[in-house]
């Protein structure tokens, strides 16, 4: 069977028997795609990028249901992920409603296996907005402060910096917690997140260790199921520690590590578009988890 061939540009394309062949085999055994992914290494001794192969089961669905849209003449289009389905811009605008970052979204809609349709990024959300012309650019020096303050009191919150369109720190009235959003969210009048998912509700924060990256890091995260929810959609880790808490708690101690450990991160591209950013050198470990645990305890 043919593997892969390189087309003309050096890009690899997969055939799609083999393809075929893995999520088949993925399906019979009943593996998550990082047990597939080792399995290929083990057996054909190649390692397809995680990000590649997560795609296929996607790929394996469109192709069972009409294999003669991938007709050969297609090939070099075979790779290139399906165009966004309303279902997912739903899920943006509603991640988008209640205060989340790109990232965050991108973070949410990857744990989730029911919209799985591809590897989901903050660039590839806001691509995706912009194709759909749903995110136009505010130009920075035409934001009007009283207008924003005017704005977010109707939301309930008020200014506390406003440095640049993407970087508005506000804070809820309500309940006093403060975040950083962009003007686009203002203006659409987004709530305040602690509010909207109970700060009491059920998170866990996990700390992993990242030992094999080019520039070794620990992570702090936040989940509602860091077994069964996140942990298969990172590479490689080890897990350090995961503590059961509430929201509220995980958020604070989140923005603790960032403050005080700020000047250790390390934002690995391992983990662009996967929590890049709560990333700190992997030295820091044993700190992190020690203030993490007394904070819990104390
Ligand atoms: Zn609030």
């Amino acid at each position: 069977m043919e593997i892969k061939t390189v087309d003309t540009k050096g890009n690899i394309r997969y055939s799609r028997k083999f393809k075929q062949m893995v999520v088949e085999k993925r399906n019979k055994e009943d593996w998550n795609w990082r047990q597939a992914h080792n399995w290929v290494i083990q057996e054909y001794g190649i390692d397809i990028k995680y990000k590649t192969i997560k795609t296929w089961s996607v790929w394996y669905k469109d192709y069972s249901v009409c294999p003669a849209s991938f007709s050969s003449a297609n090939t070099s289009k075979v790779s290139r992920p399906p165009p966004w389905r309303q279902r997912e811009f739903e899920e943006v605008q509603s991640g988008i409603e209640i205060g989340l970052s790109y990232r965050e979204i991108a973070e949410c809609m990857n744990e989730d296996s029911e919209i799985n349709s591809r590897y989901y990024t903050a660039t590839g959300i806001a691509s995706a907005l912009a194709r759909k012309g749903l995110n136009k650019p505010y130009n920075s020096t035409a934001i009007d402060i009283q207008e924003c303050k005017d704005l977010l009191k109707d939301a309930g919150q008020s200014l506390v910096e406003l440095k640049s369109t993407h970087h508005i720190k506000v804070k809820c009235n309500q309940c006093e917690y403060e975040w950083v959003k962009g003007f686009m969210n203002i203006k659409n009048r987004v709530g305040c997140i602690m509010c909207v998912i109970p700060p009491n509700s059920y998170h866990e924060v996990y700390i992993i260790e990242f030992y094999t990256f080019g520039n070794p890091s620990v992570k702090v995260g936040i989940s509602v199921d860091y077994y069964n929810k996140r942990r298969e959609n990172f590479p490689e880790h080890k897990v350090i520690a995961v503590y059961k808490t509430t929201y509220k708690k995980a958020k604070e101690l989140e923005n603790l590590i960032k403050e005080q450990y700020g000047i250790y991160r390390t934002t690995p591209p391992e983990l662009q578009g996967n929590g890049m950013t709560e990333c700190y050198d992997i030295s820091m470990t044993n700190e992190i988890n020690k203030i993490i645990k007394e904070q819990l305890n104390g």
